[in-house]
Formats: structure tokens, sequence, C-alpha cells
């Protein structure tokens, strides 16, 4: 089995990226695959200031640093997307829309996607005023009202984003505390074009090809409509790892289960990053599940 690479990694964002590293380093032949592009969830980050030494650094910059480091050292790194993983026991064999690849171990470093709010036209509405990016498409909405839904960091980042272009931004969180840290939420009430509707959802669309207004349903039943051409949700993110669900145990919210050497409950896979259950997710602990789960990784093909 000569065309046999040692570790196939699927997710090109930091921890898949750090893991490829590492196994290049181990002079492993390893094969990176990613759906479109590399970074993953940073990739959209304009400012980064808790990943030590880099002080302040974009998603992208750091991303193509990463990425760059990995080719660098040897990675082949693929933009396809994997549909199925099987386990042949001795190994691996991991099909993408576009061919089939054998594998000794994988590593699933696959993180996560938008939640969605689940309303009934969300969906068709994207592009034409729903978002799921503030940094990506918060400059169409120059001069108008928007909307941003949730409490936790990136929700309050986004409202602060588009407080420098919008007219007025409407926060709406369902809870009346934000999880947020103190200090973005010091900023965010320092901008007097911020409105915050606490205890609050978003219960519908109107729209006339585009997004006109939204209908937003307080907790205790009120329901007030708000003129607005734009809606950036922010609810937080799910794992992807569903399709993996034949070599994976996911505990209640999708998350694989496995402990901080990284090993699933499939000999040969391993998870790292986002998609892994755990405390903190953050490009900290991605980067240290990357370099765990290659690290164990080598260790199960030289015992094979
Ligand atoms: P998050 O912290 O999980 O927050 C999600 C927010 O959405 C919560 O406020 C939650 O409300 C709300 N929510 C969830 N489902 C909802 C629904 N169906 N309808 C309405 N609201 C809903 O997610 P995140 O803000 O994307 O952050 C993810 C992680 O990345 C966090 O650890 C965060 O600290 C980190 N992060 C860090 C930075 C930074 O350091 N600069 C930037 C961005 C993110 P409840 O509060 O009621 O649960």
């Amino acid at each position: 089995m000569n065309d046999i690479y040692d570790v196939v990694v699927v997710g090109a964002g930091v921890a898949g990226l750090t893991s490829a590293i590492y196994l290049r380093r181990a002079e492993k032949k390893v094969l990176v695959l990613d759906k479109m592009s590399y970074g993953g969830q940073i990739i959209n980050t304009l400012d980064i200031e808790n990943y030590p030494s880099a002080e302040h650094i974009s998603g992208f910059d750091l991303a193509t640093k990463i990425y760059n480091q990995a080719k660098g050292l040897g990675a082949e790194i693929k933009f396809q997307e994997v549909t199925e993983i099987k386990d042949n026991d001795d190994y691996k064999e991991v099909i993408t829309n576009k061919g089939i690849y054998k594998s000794k171990a994988v590593i699933l470093a696959v993180g996560s996607a938008n939640r969605k709010l689940g309303l009934e036209n969300e969906d068709s509405l994207l592009g034409k005023g729903v978002s799921y990016c503030a940094t990506c498409d918060g400059h169409f909405y120059k001069g108008k009202n928007v909307a941003v839904v949730g409490g936790g960091n990136t929700a309050l980042e986004d409202a602060i984003y588009l407080s420098d272009m919008a007219s007025e931004v409407y926060l709406i969180h369902r809870r009346d505390e934000f999880r947020a840290d103190v200090k973005t939420i010091g900023i965010l009430n320092s901008r007097n074009n911020i409105n915050v509707i606490y205890n609050s959802n978003v219960t519908k669309l109107n729209a006339n090809e585009k997004l006109e207004s939204i209908e937003v349903t307080n907790n205790d039943g009120s329901i007030k409509t708000i003129a607005v051409d734009g809606l950036f949700v922010a609810v937080g993110r799910i794992p992807e790892n569903k399709i993996f669900e034949n070599l994976l145990d996911l505990d209640e919210y999708g998350y694989a289960e496995a402990g901080e050497d990284c090993h699933t409950k499939t000999k040969g896979v391993f998870v790292a990053g986002d998609n892994r259950k755990k405390s903190l997710r953050q490009l900290t602990t991605a980067v240290s599940d990357g370099a765990v789960a290659a690290t164990e990784a080598i260790k199960y093909i030289n015992n094979l």
C-alpha cells in the first residue's frame, strides 16, 4: 500500500494545520482536506489579541502563516469535501467529492458551523438581508439600520463593528445578561447608536425580495416590529461531527467525546479543536489539540 497516507487530517483550521506541522516534523505522509479554504472560523476575524506573541493580528494573516508553515514543511493540502470515512481496521478510507484516499490514521479537526435561528425564510434571505458574518457583509449596510442577535462575544463584537458603518444597530438578546467578556461589554456601552433589546427573540423575518423588518417578541409576550435592512445572526456554532457518527460518540450538543489525549472510540481516529467536547474553545486550545492529536496519531502509527 504505497499510496497510503500516514494521516489524513480533515479540516484546515488552526487545529488541523497545527496537526499537519507536527506530523510533517515527524516525517509522516500527511494530507489535509478542507471543503473550501484554510483558516476555519478565524478567517473573518479582524483583530486577535489573545494569541500569545501576536499581540494584534487578523485571523486571515494568522491562518495564512500557519497554512504556509504546514505547506512549507511538506503537508499536502487539498480543497475537497469529505463525505464519508470508513474504518477498515488496518486502514481508513476517506471519501471526498473528488476521490478516495487511504490512511493509517485520521484526525478530525472539522470545527463548527453557524447555528441558525430556524426562522421560516432564514435560508432564502441569506445574502438578501440575513448574514452570519458582520465583517464579511457589514459594508453593504452603510447608513442603514441593522440588527444583531445573540449575547456572546461574537454578537457584541459584530454590533460594535457594525455601529461604525450602520445608522442604528439593534442588539437582541434572549436574556437580561450578556455572556460576552467585560471589556467587550464596556465598548458596547460606549457606542450611542447601539440599542440593546434584552429578554427578546427574533420571531419573524418580513421580506419582499429583501429583508425589510423583523418581528421581535419579548419574553413577556409583547411583540414589536423593527425596520431593518440587515440581520446578523451570532447565536453560536454547531460542531460538524454528524457525518462521522459511525466513528465517534457524540454528546447531546453534537461534540465528539474525547479526552485531552484526543482519542475517540475508534482506533486510529482522533479529534482536535472546536468539535471536541471541552471546556474552552479558543485558538490556543485548538492549537493545543492539534499538537496532541498529531502526537497521539504518530504513536499509534509507529505501533501498527
Ligand atoms: P456563544 O458564546 O456560545 O454565544 C452564543 C449566544 O447566542 C449566547 O448569548 C446565547 O444565549 C445565544 N443563543 C444561542 N442560541 C440562540 C437562539 N436559538 N436564539 C437566540 N439566541 C441564542 O457563541 P459566540 O459568541 O460565537 O462565541 C463562541 C466562543 O468563541 C466563546 O467561547 C467566545 O468567548 C469565543 N469568542 C472569543 C472572541 C474573542 O476573544 N475576541 C470573539 C468571538 C468569540 P444565552 O447567553 O442565553 O445562552
